[in-house]
Formats: structure tokens, C-alpha cells, sequence
């Protein structure tokens, strides 16, 4: 069995002798830890321990990484890229995934963020980039600002809460990587939340959970706690999955990811636009965020250079299949008419007969592999129809349309079950948006439902 002992500080603000010392302590006492790692600000405004810390007078107990700066005053103690800065400390870089002894993977994002990345800021390309690279699962995850809206749902900080002026695409990466931990600095206080699911109840496997943490500055006034010891399965370690399911309270993932995807996807957009015509006249995004996307800035028209190829698996005469990039299961999968239609009742009759040869041969297919198969679809979640395939294992699929139903009744979600012979466009009046799920269990269809509800309102303009 292995299990790594770690130690995260907050940030160190240049008290490198305070850090130190209670490190070696620590480590005698509690050790051997395996790293330091530092988030936050690791240089502050009175930096002259630095010099000692780089000449070996100051000793460096244990390997310690650290992230890049977030002020511009810091970034000249930095080296171009990630190397060793001093005996044992090394800067990790601006962003990436560092593979530790047994396995362990770190990634780490450098910066505060901002709309242009620089060396003290990260953009929405870094975290795309950062995502796209990772495709193992993540141990732990470091940023120095905390993410927006961590606290919702968990005990909100006694003092001003930092995670209302967190980033969002800190959020938006916590999201996408679910790393075990999650530590974050520069907000000045201590917080820990309960540990949120990384799955929504009922309607996904159940996965670990992630636990955030908030680290205060090194040897502050208020004695608030900087420095975290813990102990940490690697996921690629064999006894890793015991050891991960968390027993206790836990809740619900305090991010929305469609609300931070659609920011993200329209303020890509906005941003692709400015570049696109210098002569823009400065529509806000948020203008944009209400106006159609159009086929040719839109990501999932076959035709745009930006699609992702390389997830595709299947391109029809009117449709294609492609894996879903960070899908609810290991198979998620797509599919999409290859023309920028926004909703499956738009469809042509012949792009709607090739759509429902994909879903037969998917559900005889996953059949095949011994999962059952939901398809569902919701018109307002993007402007181009997708139809997300979630194959369940027949182990876990016999409830499930008891389950969903259950769900929904829990939540309020108002779903009508469709006769035989209904079809959704029949039911929908025009331009409302609407969720519809059809569950099939041993290549038969046992539900097909439909839900009109408020909440499925969107901004289906023309
Ligand atoms: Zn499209």
C-alpha cells in the first residue's frame, strides 16, 4: 500500500525562516513527508531571507515546489521556466501535471486570472490547454486563487467570503480535473469544507469526492492555520479506491459547470470575434451571450476548423458521433448532426432516420458490452442539438427509470412519460426549449420522457 505524506503551506510572503523551521519540525515529528508544496504569494514585500535561503543558510527541510507569481513585483525572482530556484525549492511553472514518486499527479495552475495570460496571469487558454493535456486522473490540484462559489452549499468563511471574488476558471478546472484536493492560497484566512461529490446522485456513478482548502499567509497574526499535513493514496495505486470513497458528510458540487461552460464557451467566442474584426464596435459579451451562435463560430458544426477531431468516431452523411469531452462515464458519447441545427424537432426527416440508426446501432453495440443505454437531450444547454449516449453498466441499470423518476419527483423536474407513438415535436411549441430522456434497458426502450418545466426555458432566438 502507498500512502504519501504531504505538506501544503499558504502563502509564504518571503518568511522563509518561520517556514522553514516549523517544517523541520514537523517533519521530525510527523515525517518523513514526501513534499512541500506552496500556493499563493511565496515572495511578499520584505524578500531579504531570499538571499539566505539561496546561499544553504537557511535550510530547505524538505523538496518544495511553488507556483509562479501573482504580482508583478515578485516575477524577477522568478527563472524563465520551471527549474530548481534554490537548494530543493523548485518553481513547478506556470501550469501543468507534475508525476510524483508512486504515481501521485499534481497539476497546478500558476497566476491570477485574467483575460490576457501573462507572467503573472493565467487566461481561458491556459485552462483549456492545462485540461486538454491531463488525462489521467489528478491527486491534487494547486492554484493560488481560490474558485468561484466554493462555499456555496458548506459553511460560509466568518470573515468576507473569499470565493465571491474567486475565478471562475479556477472553478471551471476543479471541475473538470476532480482532484481529491484542491488547495488554494492569498485569500488570508483558513477554510476547509466538507469534502462535494463529484457525481450527481442518481444520475451518475459515484466517484470520490474533493475536499478544498484555503491556507493562510505563513505565520500570521491570528495564528489561522498555513500549514496542512495529510496522507494520500495515489488513484494509479492498487489499494487507492477504498481509501478514497469518504465516509462522513459530504455535499452536493458547489459548481455549475454548465453555468461556468456557457461563460467560458461565449466569452471564447467574444474573444475569437475580436480577433476575427478589429473593427468591432466593443458589443459587451454579455450582449453576445444572448445572441445566436452561428454556424461558423460554432464548436460543434462539423465545418469549423475548432471542432475536435480528434474525438470523433463516426461522421454520417447528415450526422456524427464523438466522444464527449469530460463525460459522465469512461463512453459518454455525442451525437450531432453535422449542420448547425439547434434541436433534435428541427431536424429533417433524413437527418432524424440517420439519428435514430446511430441510437440503434449504439444501443445493440453497448448491449453487446453488457450496458444499457440513455440517450438525452436538452435544447437549451447548447446552441447545436447534441445527443448525449451515457451507457450504464447492466449491474447498475435495472432501477434506472425508477431512479430517474424518483429524481425528478425529488427535484421538482415535472417529466411526462411519451406514448409510442408521440414525438417530441409535437409537444413542444415553437422556439421553447425543452429536456427530453429515453432510457433503454436489453435493446428495448423502457421510458421515454419529456419535460417542458420553467427551468428548461431558454434563449431559443432566431
Ligand atoms: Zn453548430
Amino acid at each position: 500500500m502507498s500512502i504519501i505524506k504531504i505538506l501544503v503551506c499558504g502563502d509564504v510572503e518571503g518568511h522563509f525562516k518561520a517556514l522553514f523551521s516549523k517544517v523541520a519540525v514537523i517533519q521530525k515529528k510527523k515525517g518523513p513527508f514526501e513534499y512541500l508544496f506552496c500556493v499563493g504569494n511565496f515572495f511578499g514585500d520584505d524578500n531579504t531571507e531570499w538571499k539566505d535561503v539561496k546561499a544553504g543558510r537557511i535550510k530547505v527541510p524538505i523538496t518544495t515546489y511553488i507556483l509562479g507569481p501573482n504580482k508583478k513585483e515578485h516575477h524577477c525572482y522568478y527563472p524563465e521556466t520551471s527549474c530548481d530556484m534554490a537548494p530543493d525549492i523548485v518553481f513547478l511553472g506556470k501550469r501543468g501535471c507534475l508525476t510524483g514518486c508512486s504515481g501521485l499527479k499534481i497539476a497546478y495552475l500558476s497566476g491570477i486570472e485574467q483575460k490576457e495570460s501573462s507572467n503573472i496571469s493565467f487566461s481561458k487558454k491556459d485552462v483549456t490547454e492545462l485540461t486538454n493535456s491531463i488525462t489521467d486522473p489528478i491527486d491534487i490540484l494547486l492554484t493560488s486563487p481560490w474558485p468561484q462559489g466554493v462555499t456555496k452549499y458548506a459553511k460560509i468563511p466568518e470573515s468576507s467570503d473569499p470565493s465571491e471574488t474567486g475565478s471562475h476558471l479556477v472553478a471551471y478546472l476543479a471541475k473538470q480535473l476532480k482532484p481529491k484536493y484542491h488547495f488554494a492560497g492569498v485569500s488570508g484566512i483558513y477554510y476547509e469544507r466538507l469534502p462535494y461529490r463529484n457525481h450527481q446522485v442518481l444520475q451518475e456513478m459515484s466517484m470520490h469526492t474533493t475536499r478544498f482548502i484555503g491556507l493562510a499567509p505563513v505565520d500570521n497574526e491570528d495564528k489561522l492555520k498555513w500549514l496542512y499535513a495529510f496522507n494520500i493514496t495515489p488513484f494509479c495505486s492498487p489499494s487507492s479506491k477504498e481509501l478514497s470513497d469518504t465516509a462522513g458528510p459530504v455535499t452536493e458540487c458547489p459548481y455549475n459547470i454548465e453555468e461556468i461552460e456557457s461563460q467560458f464557451f461565449y466569452d471564447m467566442d467574444a474573444s475569437r470575434d475580436r480577433k476575427r474584426s478589429r473593427n468591432d464596435d466593443g458589443n459587451s459579451s454579455k450582449k453576445r451571450q444572448h445572441n445566436p451562435v452561428t454556424e461558423d463560430k460554432c464548436w460543434f458544426c462539423l465545418a469549423n476548423p475548432d471542432v475536435e477531431k480528434q474525438l470523433l468516431l463516426s461522421i454520417g452523411e447528415h450526422n456524427y458521433l464523438t466522444l464527449a469531452k469530460g463525460g459522465l462515464v469512461k463512453d459518454h458519447l455525442l451525437i450531432l448532426p453535422i449542420n448547425h441545427v439547434q434541436a433534435s424537432i428541427y431536424l429533417g426527416e433524413e437527418e432524424e432516420n440517420e439519428l435514430n440508426c446511430y441510437k440503434d446501432a449504439l444501443v445493440k453495440y453497448f448491449h453487446d458490452q453488457r450496458k444499457d443505454v440513455v440517450f438525452f437531450e436538452r435544447s437549451s444547454a447548447s446552441p447545436h442539438l447534441q445527443i448525449q449516449v451515457v451507457p450504464i453498466s447492466k449491474s447498475k441499470s435495472s432501477d434506472i427509470k425508477e431512479n430517474i423518476l424518483e429524481f425528478a419527483l425529488k427535484n421538482g423536474i415535472e417529466l411526462t412519460e411519451l406514448t409510442k407513438y408521440a414525438l417530441v415535436k409535437q409537444l413542444v411549441p415553437p422556439k421553447k426549449a425543452f429536456f427530453s430522456i429515453e432510457i433503454w434497458v436489453d435493446k428495448k426502450k423502457k421510458g421515454y420522457f419529456i419535460s417542458l418545466k420553467e427551468s428548461f426555458h431558454c434563449s431559443l432566438e432566431e
